[in-house]
C-alpha cells in the first residue's frame, strides 16, 4: 500500500471512528496532523478493523432479529474482546472500566471491542437499531424517548427514505 493510499485509509478510518464515537474529532485531527509514520495505522491494523467489523455486522443482525448469533463471528467477538483486555488499562477507579491501552489509530480494533462489550452487555442492549433507509444497513443506537428511531441520521437516511416515499407517491399519482 502506497503512502498516500495508507493516509487516505487512515482518514476513512478516522472519519469512521469519530462517526461511532470511538475517538473524538479533536483527537482525530490531533492523530491526523501528526506527520510521523506511526500516526497511520498499519495494513495489518487496518485489515484485523474490516475484519472484526465483518464480524460484528452477523452478531448484531442476530440481535435485532432476535436469532442466536453465528459460531464463527461469536468467535471472532470473543477473541477480539481477550485481545483488548489484555492491551487496555483499568485506571484504580469505582465503577470499574476497562479504557483502551492508547488511542493510536492503530488500536481502534481494541477500541470497538471494548465499547462492544459495553454495548451488548448493558443497558444500551434493548436500544440497537438496524436503520430502515433503504441500502443502509448501519446500526445506531436509538436513544430517542419513544424508542421508535428507524433511520441512523435524520440528515441522511431519514430524508431519502422521505424523498423516495414522496417519489413513489408522485408516480403512483402520475
Ligand atoms: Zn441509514
Amino acid at each position: 500500500m502506497s503512502e498516500a493510499r495508507r493516509r487516505g485509509g487512515a482518514e476513512a478510518w478516522a472519519r469512521w471512528a469519530v462517526a461511532t464515537g470511538l475517538l473524538t474529532a479533536e483527537r482525530v485531527d490531533a492523530l491526523l496532523r501528526a506527520e510521523t509514520a506511526d500516526s497511520t495505522p498499519s495494513d495489518a491494523a487496518i485489515a484485523a478493523l474490516i475484519d472484526f467489523r465483518a464480524a460484528l455486522w452477523p452478531v448484531l443482525d442476530a440481535l435485532v432479529d432476535d436469532h442466536e448469533p453465528p459460531a464463527g463471528e461469536w468467535e471472532a467477538l470473543r477473541r477480539n474482546m481477550v485481545l483488548a483486555r489484555e492491551a487496555a488499562v483499568l485506571p484504580p477507579a469505582f465503577p470499574l472500566r476497562w479504557q483502551p491501552g492508547t488511542d493510536h489509530l492503530d488500536d481502534l480494533r481494541h477500541a470497538l471491542a471494548l465499547r462492544t462489550e459495553d454495548l451488548l452487555s448493558g443497558d444500551g442492549l434493548g436500544r440497537v437499531r438496524r436503520c430502515e433507509g433503504p441500502g443502509c444497513g448501519w446500526f445506531f443506537l436509538d436513544r430517542s424517548r419513544s424508542g421508535t428511531r428507524r433511520w441512523c441520521s435524520s440528515q441522511d437516511c431519514d430524508n431519502r427514505d422521505r424523498a423516495r416515499r414522496h417519489y413513489s407517491r408522485a408516480r403512483q399519482r402520475g
